[in-house]
């Protein structure tokens, strides 16, 4: 099979010899695609739509899914078999046609990361700057955080909408953010909450089927990637961010979208807020123009290549002056108000923060030495919200969405002895403990600090920034 440096050169699309090689009239079983990709074989196009389908309506139980996800992540997928996935992935359920709409469509997703909240503030402020913003988003993956756990932070707040509510929802106020459901992308539904607890979400081929399928359905003109890199991200390494960048663009190429993928750092939490109320707050205060200058910084190069992709500006600097407008006349604000109340939230959340929904208990994780933050392990401070109750462990748990991490010290900050680095907000008291180990062993306090890497590390677009 191809390796990953032949996928790079390979023309996109499904080529006819994989087409053509499981066209004989038998059954495709389950076991057989399994031991196929545990062998290192390419699948034909065939094969991947008999377990994506089977496993999509029932047939196949997640044990052999998993089997073969876990497969994936150690085997990869060729350029075609990349594409029949995502293909397959798309067409399980609708495709929305937005037509309907004259303004561009555009959307962002990111690749997974702790404290990025910037979707919140994007969709309205996007949508406040006159563009379409149809959103299907994700739940938290792993140690990252997702979209819709946030926002069902809100109390009343609803994620699963109806295509035609979803539409309702864009006519009324130009934004609309909506989970996978069984009308749209039912696939990604039931294999994203399985490769979540199943140890298998670190494959850019996964990754990439998974974000374009979803952006696919949505009827967009544009779409803004940002790809983590660093020790929060799925991604580690700058050099792998840039495959998955190069294959996400590629692909949202190939579907006629106008693709950019920003490659930005997830070396450490972005903004000072993880766990899902508490990043509903931060994201209101970035909408009200304050909070922390890393989550506003990148809100407002996200938002500013979704304007110049929905043609609402010529050039980037123009598209930035016109996101800060738009925070600073309350525009966002009021359209992120608009759109929680036609999603069933309780607008009192967005008018104080106090109404989201509240820890019982807090505890400082303190410093046993002075100095400055050299690092924070990102990808525990993650998992510290997880334990706590802001993920999952498992498909079928709930998430506490009060519970998070306030960080007061970050990378390069002094600190005294004694002084807390940060302040967990919790409800159960042996998760608590667990937790404030890991963020315990999460900080290293050290005499220098590393050179600040830049935010946006990367831009991969064929849309020049004007
Ligand atoms: N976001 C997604 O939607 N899917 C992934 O697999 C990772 C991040």
């Amino acid at each position: 099979m191809e390796t990953d440096a032949d996928y790079r050169s390979s023309a996109g699309g499904i080529s006819s010899e994989v087409n053509a090689a499981r066209d004989t009239g038998e059954p495709i079983r389950a076991v057989d695609v399994i031991r196929k990709k545990r062998d290192g074989r390419e699948l034909a196009r065939a094969e991947i739509e008999a377990l994506v389908r089977g496993y999509t309506c029932g047939d196949i139980p997640d044990y052999q899914m998993s089997s073969w996800l876990m497969a994936v992540v150690l085997r990869g997928l060729s350029r075609a078999e990349t594409a029949a996935l995502t293909d397959v992935m798309l067409h399980s359920g609708q495709v929305l046609d937005l037509s309907e709409f004259a303004t561009a469509k555009v959307d962002k997703h990111s690749t997974g990361g702790v404290g990025d909240k910037t979707s919140l503030v994007l969709a309205p402020v996007a949508a406040a700057g006159g563009l379409i913003v149809p959103m299907i988003s994700g739940r938290g993956l792993e140690h990252t955080g997702g979209t819709l756990d946030k926002l069902e932070a809100i109390p009343g707040f609803q994620v699963t909408l109806s295509t035609a509510r979803f539409r309702e929802v864009l006519r009324a106020c130009g934004c609309s953010v909506t989970g996978q459901t069984g009308e749209i992308v039912p696939a990604d539904k039931k294999l994203y909450a399985l490769r979540d607890v199943t140890g298998t979400v670190e494959s850019p081929f996964l990754i990439c089927a998974s974000i374009m399928s979803k952006k696919a359905a949505e009827g967009i003109d544009g779409l803004v990637l940002d790809v983590k890199t660093g020790s929060g991200a799925f991604m580690k390494t700058e050099e792998d961010a840039a495959f998955l960048a190069e294959l996400m663009v590629e692909t949202g190429e190939r579907m006629g979208k106008k693709t950019v993928a920003l490659i930005t750092g997830m070396d450490q939490p972005l903004g000072r807020r993880v766990g899902n109320a508490m990043e509903v707050q931060e994201a209101l205060e970035v909408l009200h123009g304050e909070g922390p200058e890393d989550v506003q910084a990148l809100c407002e190069e996200l938002a500013a290549w979704m304007m110049l992709l929905g043609g609402r500006t010529r050039g980037l600097e123009e598209a930035k002056q016109l996101y800060r407008e738009l925070i600073g006349s309350g525009a966002a604000l009021r359209k992120f108000r608009e759109m929680v109340v036609l999603q069933g939230g309780d607008p009192a959340a967005v008018d104080d923060p106090a109404f989201l929904p509240q820890a019982r208990r807090a505890a400082d994780i303190t410093s046993s030495r002075s100095g400055r933050v050299s690092a924070i392990d990102c990808k525990n401070v993650g998992t510290a919200c997880v334990i706590l109750g802001g993920g999952r462990e498992k498909k079928e748990d709930s998430v506490d969405p009060a519970v998070g991490i306030l960080l007061h010290k970050k990378v390069g900050d002094s600190v005294a002895a004694g002084e807390s680095l940060c302040t967990m907000f919790y409800n159960d008291e042996t998760r608590a403990a667990q937790a404030g180990r890991l963020l315990q062993l999460s900080y290293t306090i050290g005499d220098s600090i590393p050179s600040a890497g830049n935010l946006v590390r990367r831009v991969i677009s064929k849309t020049p920034a004007g």
